[in-house]
């Protein structure tokens, strides 16, 4: 699969993906200081037009009867975890739909987990998303309107993952324009550093990261440093090999000098065992990086086990005991289905 092979979004951009410059030009605006007052409005998570009391009462008129509306997007469910996770369900302007998340830890800081693609191409086994198909990329608008339905309803997020549905790097023009609006000081005015960007190992995308930026955190669904197994698990394995995917990184390392985070789905009788532990820290070897163990999230259907809680335990233990950082992420968003991998409800959203 090739980068550029991946549809764009056919549809116009709504304002909420768009820089006050562009916003000019999608909303007929001559003076750019309107330009700039609509900007702000949005970034300010105004919900419509009409809100936008410094606008006048005609200007308002005009642009909601030219985009049907402020949003290109709606909420059409809202589901809370007892942990405190939110997952909305985003119906689009095409009746597709896509889910993001919102988590919060225990010390209180907010997570968005944002979607870049109606489903997903590269249909890793393991993950609810991957058996759903491909529908079609996001646009920007579409992105940035999950961001402002979860801070509309939990107030202040601090950090963006691109781990909701889709493979960002196979949409990178949309998810570059997110962060974009995202980090810009006269907008949202996130730090880079609070963004992430979650890739299965698109080699040509972490090298256009690598060249282009955005200085996002980069993270790597590696899984497993097994070849024949990865390839078995993820069929973007068979286009870019470990080997490749490996360069890719230490190039991305030497111009950006950014520790990379690997993560690994723990799946129990596949890739948790000491001789997969002892693979990694081979293969990792140069790379500076911290991993990621995510006991996998079990989906109705998937031939996959979860791992024990001694399994864990041990595979862990022996990567710490080599040096290498080691977190284990939690199972935050599972009571709502919304934790990592098991996205997707529906892509078409019923009519
Ligand atoms: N498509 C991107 C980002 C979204 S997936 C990527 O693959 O990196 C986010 C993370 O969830 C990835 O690390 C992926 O390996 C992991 N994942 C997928 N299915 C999972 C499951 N059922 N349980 C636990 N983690 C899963
Ligand atoms: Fe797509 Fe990521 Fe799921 Fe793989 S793990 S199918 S890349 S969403």
């Amino acid at each position: 699969m090739e980068a550029s092979q991946s549809p764009q979004s056919p549809l116009p951009v709504f304002p909420s993906g768009l820089e006050p410059k562009e916003i000019a030009q999608a909303c007929g605006l001559d003076e750019a200081y309107r330009a700039k007052q609509l900007y702000s409005w949005i970034v300010k998570g105004a919900p419509s037009f009409d809100a936008m009391t410094s606008l006048p009462q005609e200007l308002r008129a005009l642009l909601d009867q030219r985009f049907g509306g402020l949003r290109s997007s709606s909420v059409s469910s809202a589901l809370e975890d007892g942990d405190g996770s939110l997952k909305l369900q985003v119906r689009l302007r095409d009746g597709a739909a896509v889910e993001c998340v919102l988590l919060e830890d225990i010390e209180g800081r907010k997570t968005a987990c944002l979607s870049s693609q109606v489903g997903c191409p590269m249909a890793c086994q393991f993950c609810r998303t991957g058996t759903l198909g491909f529908l079609r990329n996001l646009g920007p608008d579409e992105i940035m309107e999950q961001f402002y339905f979860l801070k509309e309803r939990r107030g202040f997020i601090s950090n963006v993952v691109f781990m909701g549905m889709g493979e960002p790097l196979l949409n990178l023009p949309a998810v570059r324009k997110a962060c974009f609006l995202l980090s810009d000081p006269e907008g949202l005015g996130m730090s880079l550093r609070k963004i992430t960007i979650s890739t299965s190992g698109i080699v040509p995308g972490i090298l256009d990261l690598t060249e282009h930026g955005p200085k996002v955190r980069l993270a790597v669904s590696l899984t497993t440093a097994d070849d024949a197994l990865r390839t078995e698990l993820m069929p973007v394995n068979k286009r870019w090999d470990l080997t490749e995917l490996k360069a890719a990184l230490l190039e991305y390392q030497a111009k950006t000098r950014e520790r990379i985070t690997l993560e690994l789905v723990l799946l129990g009788d596949r890739n948790a065992d000491k001789e997969s532990a002892e693979k990694l820290l081979r293969w990792i070897g140069p790379l500076r990086a911290q991993v990621n163990i995510i006991p996998w999230n079990s989906v109705p259907g998937l031939p996959f086990k979860e791992p024990s809680k001694a399994q864990l335990k041990a595979f862990s233990e022996h990567l710490a005991s080599q040096g290498l950082i080691c977190v284990q992420r939690m199972h935050r968003g599972r009571g709502v289905m919304g934790a990592c991998g098991q996205l997707g409800d529906t892509l078409r959203a019923d009519p």
